[in-house]
């Protein structure tokens, strides 16, 4: 008799990245066989991009951990979660009791964002810790945008995003939406959606050191200095109202501050930045012309923008601009989302500033301190030493600057726990792991995406896979955590408590707040309707019914999770809409177009010098994101990438042909890497990509020490943060580069001083 083979098809998002793709997920006996692009999805019609393609690779990896471990000297041992929990309430109980709450720091990584269980239990787990000593992956990404915006218009959450499908005018900047395929605009497919702006007739206008992928497509491309953004942003203000460019709208009664933001612009003359940014007056003047004409347009920046000495000032100039040429809250310019889960609004004040660092004084940025300050925070003696360290689904050690310092300091800690896939580079410095669930075991719903997208979705995906007996979801994992520091036993229905707790916690929230469509309403009977789920699923399910397009509990036809589980290629809610006063949460009810804080920074702008002749970049590939995907072969395919880019021009200068290996030294490090000569990069400036230099003892992932690449954070300074949001300066580092030795070495790599 023949085996009987089980063949099905499952539909889910794909959660790598922003873009928020459908696969179609062709599963054997449990084995997945391949993946493709959901054609029926209505937001990705099919894209898909390499990544999604390695969820396969991801889910089958032998070196992915799959059972709880416990670190024995250099050697590791496979244990129960029982065991497992033991050990870490031992470690961390120990260090809250000598030395108290904030002796326990928290690193929580980026994929998190992309976690049903890690956006809804986190934070449970944060509040039962208690401690001050939280870190992420924002202060060496977006969160000067989100600052910006909490300022500006009352949460962080409240990003304009560019209505990329109706603009006519794009102006792109320190971003390369092609390769990262949308970051703070969710959209998949972003090569065809500029392409389609183009074919209607609109322009897309790319300012950035390289000649990216988008660059390449666009209109026109204009090189920029590394660190020059604020300069050129103000320039474009000033063009505009030197030129009577502005234009009033309907928004002009919901706005404080525009004569502020013109005095201030007053400092800014295309003619005098011009060479400062290394753009031509002319051409600064036409930018501004072109997005004033246009009869929409969207400004847009990005990574570039952001992770440098001026991120939030950047992030501001870019929505001011937006907003004094009409484009804020208008179709084709820059709007807001209508999330289907979350957005019932309600303000408590800024999040910033309520407390501040132990050692150098940063203030705290939305509910966290800057990364930067990791590494201080644990080398640095005295009261409120982080002495016990927790990571979720990070790789610090590679991610965040200075490495060699923070590695070092992990080294002294007295305990250490982890949740991820890998013994990585951060990981394998933790007493104890747990296995996280791979996104094929989890179920999965774009809390935050949906509330950065281009069009207004929603599309729940069920776990492909069951886990295997006994394994635990992240979310349960997460609420055994927050039992233990919370000095309860990690049992059950300590877990079943806390999860009840949490879902009566947001009820009993929404019932008081006037925005809320379920104002007023009795917590029992809206209890009762969630029964029959639990975790994140009973959590969404609350979301959706009680967000904007839900049934409000049987009051009218609407979202529930039940709808989208009959629906499992998603649903389009339409294009974005004009939000505006809605969306504002600010003190005063309007835009606050010349906050404070923001203001006072560019008093900092003006006396700026950076007097270096080499400035290094980062770059991102599309097959490269999260340091873990280097141990994926399908994504490792092709040459090798963690190279230097080097304009030929600074090659000749330095006597550096292609091939040759570089040294790079910048004022905290020294490293060595191969070097590719390019014209897609400015004289000036050298890019490496990050998320390498796999090359650290103890790391448990082949593919990845093959490729081991260098790591470019060991050139990041921790001192160098932009000054309002903290977050680290990753691109303009001044650096020197000389020539070592001409040849590839094996697989084209690169050494590293060991760390
Ligand atoms: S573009 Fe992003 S969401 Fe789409 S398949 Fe690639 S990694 Fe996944």
């Amino acid at each position: 008799m023949m085996d009987s083979v089980k063949e099905d098809v499952h539909y889910r998002t794909c959660p790598l990245c922003e873009a928020t793709c459908g696969l179609e997920i062709h599963t054997v006996n449990g084995e997945v066989t391949h993946i493709e692009g959901d054609k029926q999805d209505p937001f990705s019609k099919g894209y898909l991009c390499p990544k999604g393609f390695s969820l396969k690779e991801l889910h089958h990896d032998k070196d992915r951990i799959r059972k709880p471990m416990i670190r024995k000297g250099a050697e590791w041992f496979t244990v129960s979660y029982e065991e497992a929990f033991k050990e870490v309430r031992k470690g961390l109980r120990s260090v809250i009791e000598m030395h108290g709450r904030d002796a326990v720091g928290v690193y929580l990584g980026n994929p998190n964002v992309h976690n049903l269980s890690g956006m809804l239990y986190l934070p449970l787990f944060l509040r039962a810790l208690g401690s001050r000593n939280q870190y992420s992956a924002s202060t060496v990404d977006q969160i000067p945008k989100q600052l910006a915006a909490e300022f500006m218009y009352g949460s962080d959450f409240s990003i304009p995003i560019p209505d990329i499908d109706r603009t006519q005018y794009f102006l792109v900047i320190g971003a390369n939406p092609i390769v990262s395929n949308g970051s703070l605009m969710t959209g998949p497919n972003m090569r065809g959606r500029l392409k389609a702006l183009q074919d209607r007739g609109g322009r897309l206008v790319v300012v950035d050191p390289v000649r990216t992928a988008t660059a390449k497509l666009a209109d026109d491309h204009h090189f920029i200095k590394p660190g020059t953004d604020g300069y050129f942003l103000f320039s474009i203000l000033y063009t505009l109202f030197d030129e009577g460019l502005t234009k009033e709208t309907h928004l002009a009664q919901h706005v404080n501050g525009l004569s502020e933001v013109k005095k201030l612009a007053n400092d800014f003359p295309p003619e005098k930045m011009a060479a400062v940014c290394g753009l031509d007056a002319e051409t600064i003047r036409t930018i501004a012309r072109d997005i004033s004409s246009a009869t929409c347009a969207s400004v847009y920046g990005r990574m570039g923008t952001c992770t440098q000495a001026f991120g939030t000032v950047n992030s501001w100039l870019i929505d001011v601009i937006n907003y004094v040429t009409g484009n804020l809250d208008r179709e084709g310019g820059v709007m807001f989302t209508t999330p289907a889960a979350g957005g019932k609004m309600s303000k408590k004040g800024y999040r910033f500033d309520r407390f501040r660092s132990r050692v150098s004084r940063m203030p705290e940025v939305l509910g966290e301190l800057p990364v930067a300050c990791l590494a201080e925070e644990m080398d640095t003696p005295g009261e409120g030493q982080i002495r016990a360290f927790v990571t979720v689904a990070g790789n610090p050690v590679l991610s965040t600057p200075n490495s060699k310092r923070l590695q070092n300091a992990m080294e002294n800690l007295d305990f250490m726990v982890s949740v991820d896939c890998y013994i990585n580079e951060t990981t394998r410095n933790a007493n104890v792991i747990f296995p996280a669930p791979t996104p094929l075991e989890r179920s999965h719903y774009d809390l935050s995406f949906y509330q950065l997208s281009v069009r207004n979705i929603s599309h729940y995906s069920p776990p492909v896979f069951e886990k295997n007996e006994g394994q635990l979801d992240e979310w349960e994992i997460l609420l055994k955590l927050a039992a233990l520091v919370g000095e309860e036993e990690p049992h059950q229905d300590a877990v079943n408590k806390l999860d009840d707790a949490s879902i009566h916690y947001l009820i009993k929230k929404d019932i008081k707040n006037d925005r809320s469509p379920i104002y007023g309403r009795n917590p029992k009977e809206i209890s009762e309707a969630l029964e029959g789920r639990k975790g994140p699923e009973r959590m969404l399910d609350y979301m959706l019914r009680s967000g904007p397009y839900g049934d409000h509990f049987k009051q009218q036809d609407g979202l529930s999770l039940k709808k989208l589980e009959e629906n499992p290629h998603g649903i389009d809610l339409g294009a974005l809409k004009s939000r505006i006063p809605e969306v504002l949460l600010t003190h005063t009810g309007k835009i606050e177009l010349a906050p404070e804080l923001i203001v006072d920074d560019v008093t900092r702008l003006k006396n700026e010098t950076n007097k270096s002749d080499m400035l290094l970049i980062g770059r991102r590939n599309l097959r490269s994101n999260n340091s873990w995907m280097h141990n994926l072969p399908v994504l490792m395919k092709g040459k090798d990438r963690c190279t230097l880019w080097l304009n030929p021009t600074d090659g000749e200068r330095l006597k550096i042909q292609d091939g040759d290996v570089a040294v790079v030294e910048s004022e905290v490090g020294r490293i060595e890497v191969i070097v590719e000569l390019t014209n897609d990069i400015m004289p000036g400036v050298g890019s490496i990509p990050h998320g390498y230099g796999h090359d650290l003892s103890g790391v448990k992932m082949a593919v990845a020490k093959d490729n081991k690449g260098v790591n470019t954070n060991l050139l990041s300074d921790e001192k160098r943060r932009d000054a309002v949001s903290g977050t680290a300066v990753l691109n303009g580092i001044p650096i020197t580069v000389s020539k070592t030795k001409s040849g590839r070495e094996k697989h084209g790599t690169v050494r590293t001083e060991s760390i």
